[in-house]
């Protein structure tokens, strides 16, 4: 007997006839004897539709209602598949963040998970009933619901078999497995039997949407047992291992695009002591991620050009904020760029080998693509592109990294 958590994402609960299957593939894990925890997603297209739905509503909504609404989707869902389970004889219950509970703090729209009570849900399993369990959401020590960012049922999951120690994580989505790219993008993209919670969590955080960042890096902390699977086929999907199980290492394991970038430039800065702290710190306070930086050194030791992108989602919070600094800090310009895309190679191997930027540069140099800005860790290499040339880019350094898969 295991203890299985499944997760099922949107396109995987899109209908009705979707979330009859997916019964079924429960089913069968309890006909095996296994208990199981399942975490659903909303419909496909729901929580969009949620969002607008808030956004018609107000400009600047209250982040706490805000939270009410876009969990409302996987309420649904929670519930029709217990429906769909009991009418195949399986006993089972839906689960609310809060019913759980699953405790957050109060970042609504990003809420971190600080801890999952075990109790109910394992008296509940005791019964040999399945728990459904709605992803994305939690409840904060105020008694207010909250949500985990987009594509964050994938982290209820997680959360979840690290709490109940589960031997099993299993994500079902609308891919097989986690590809060599976007496989929507590029149609040579290879399915990865393994890859490494390292480079997933790079190709994650670098736009691979397939998991969300937080789920690999709490997967890694716990040590979680995860799978990607497809919920349509019967596939083995990839599995998600650690470094020292790496067999197979290849010199680039993946590339990863993300559309949702701003690029900010504070042009004219005082360059004087303190003017990082003061600008990233005021966005630190609202949250928001600053990921690529880059800052010119100043020739008459007088101004200086500031240079980051943020997701373009809080590129409005943003510029509030720092414009509301702009004494403060002191700059002469405040420009900003949407049209810009983040491709990022990402490869265990980098560590080793020398000349992958420079496969990457000469690539992009040879298809006349200019890059705003480059950044790197140990196993990435990130560079700022104009959005035209998103999908040329892919597939010119896809093809560079020998990542092609043989069509047939
Ligand atoms: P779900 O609704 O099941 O959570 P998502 O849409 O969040 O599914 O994630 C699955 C999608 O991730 C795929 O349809 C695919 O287009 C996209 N994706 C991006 N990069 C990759 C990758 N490297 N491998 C597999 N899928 C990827
Ligand atoms: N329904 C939420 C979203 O669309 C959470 C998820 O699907 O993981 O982001
Ligand atoms: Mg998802």
């Amino acid at each position: 007997m295991e203890l299985v958590v499944l997760k099922f994402g949107g396109t995987s609960v899109a209908n009705i006839p979707q979330i009859k299957k997916i019964a079924l593939k429960v089913k069968k894990e309890v006909s095996l004897g296994n208990k199981v925890i399942a975490i659903v997603s909303a419909m496909s297209g729901v929580t969009n539709d949620l969002i607008e739905l808030v956004k018609n509503t107000s400009e600047i909504p209250s982040y706490s209602e805000y939270d009410v609404v876009l969990s409302s989707g996987e309420q649904v869902t929670s519930a029709l598949l217990a429906v769909a389970l009991e009418d195949l004889g399986i006993k089972a219950r839906s689960w609310l963040g809060w019913q759980v509970p699953i405790i957050t703090d109060r970042t609504y729209g990003k809420a971190v998970i600080e801890e999952i009570k075990t109790e109910k849900i394992n008296k509940s399993l005791k019964k040999n009933d399945v728990a459904i369990v709605s992803g994305f959401q939690g409840v904060s020590k105020e008694n207010r619901i909250t949500t985990l960012g987009r594509g964050g049922s994938d982290t209820s999951a997680v959360a979840m078999a690290a709490s109940f120690s589960a031997d099993r994580c299993d994500i079902y989505t609308d891919v097989d497995g986690v590809y060599t790219t976007d496989p929507r993008i590029v149609k040579s993209a290879k399915k990865l039997d393994v890859i490494t919670y390292e480079e997933m969590l790079e190709l994650a955080s670098q736009g691979a949407k397939v998991l969300q960042t937080r789920s690999v890096a709490l997967a890694m902390k716990y040590g979680v047992n995860l799978r990607v699977l497809s919920s349509f086929e019967d596939t083995p999907g990839t599995c998600i291992i650690r470094e020292d199980q790496n067999m197979e290492k290849s010199e680039i394991s993946g590339i990863a695009h993300s559309l949702n970038e701003a690029k900010i430039t504070l042009s004219g800065v005082s360059d004087q002591p303190g003017q990082a702290a003061k600008i990233f710190g005021a966005l630190a306070k609202y949250s928001i991620n600053v990921d690529m930086i880059v800052q010119s050194s100043s020739i008459n030791q007088e101004a200086t050009d500031i240079t980051f992108t943020i997701p373009e989602t809080d590129l409005a919070l943003a510029e509030k904020t720092i414009k509301q600094l702009k004494k403060k800090i002191g700059f002469k310009k405040f420009l900003t760029n949407t049209n810009v895309v983040k491709i990022s190679v990402v490869g265990n191997a980098m560590k080793s080998q020398s000349g992958i930027a420079n496969t990457m540069f000469e690539t992009l140099a040879k298809n006349q693509i200019n890059i705003h800005v480059i950044s790197t860790s140990e196993i990435k290499i990130s560079v700022l592109i104009d959005s035209d040339y998103n999908e040329l880019a892919i597939r010119a350094l896809h093809s560079a990294f020998g990542l092609d898969a043989r069509l047939m």
